[in-house]
């Protein structure tokens, strides 16, 4: 079994971590509406980039890009609180060889969040990716060559579960489920609240498959 379980909002509390990251901009005299409103026109050109949004800070309202960049290079260094302690029990709980960590999004964004949330000792690979998940499942599974191994997706986005339901429904997906505003998935094999949920699921479909 290969466990290939999403970052923001169910690894992550991105939440948290949006309220540290934006503070550091209002300390600095940006407001959170400019700051929002930046955020979504670097978002428009496509995935989000820290490089760009600083660039357009920069140019809009003069922030001090220096200070700002060693306030977030010690946010980034440790981000463990903003992982759901729940996430600890998963990483914990089977062998790292079958964990891997599939996020969608900008590759050195992400890849800072995810070192810096301290996860990544505990699992087999990070996989940070702006193609369709289920392609880069199949050529990561395709590569190691696990071609007999039952894949399980665990995320939070409705329509990463869909589309994946779709291109392979042999593919056992988990929609985590963390607040009232997430879009419920049509089709998805469990809806979960937390890890300990998934590591019941998991335990009983290792059961089946070792009962063949
Ligand atoms: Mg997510």
């Amino acid at each position: 079994m290969k466990i290939f379980i999403d970052f923001d909002d169910t690894l992550f509390d991105s939440n948290k971590f949006k309220r540290y990251f934006e503070n550091i901009f209002i300390e600095e005299g940006i407001s959170r509406g400019n700051l929002r409103k930046s955020y979504d026109q670097v978002k428009e050109k496509g995935v989000y980039s820290l490089e760009n949004h600083l660039r357009l800070l920069r140019l809009n309202f003069g922030i001090n890009e220096k200070i700002i960049k060693e306030k977030l290079k010690v946010l980034f260094s440790d981000l463990s609180n903003c992982v759901y302690s729940d996430s600890w029990k998963i990483l914990g709980r089977f062998p790292k060889k079958d964990l891997i960590i599939l996020s969608f999004g900008q590759h050195s964004f992400q890849r800072k969040k995810i070192i810096g949330s301290k996860v990544t000792p505990k699992v087999f690979r990070v996989i940070i990716t702006q193609k369709r998940k289920i392609e880069t499942i199949h050529e990561f599974m395709k590569k190691c060559g696990y071609s007999r191994e039952k894949i399980v997706l665990i995320d939070n986005r409705a329509e990463f579960l869909e589309k994946i339901e779709k291109a392979d429904h042999k593919v056992l997906t988990i929609q985590m489920v963390r607040n009232n505003s997430e879009k419920i998935a049509k089709h998805a094999d469990y809806r979960v609240k937390n890890f300990g949920e998934v590591i019941k699921i998991l335990k009983k479909e290792e059961k089946k498959s070792s009962g063949k």
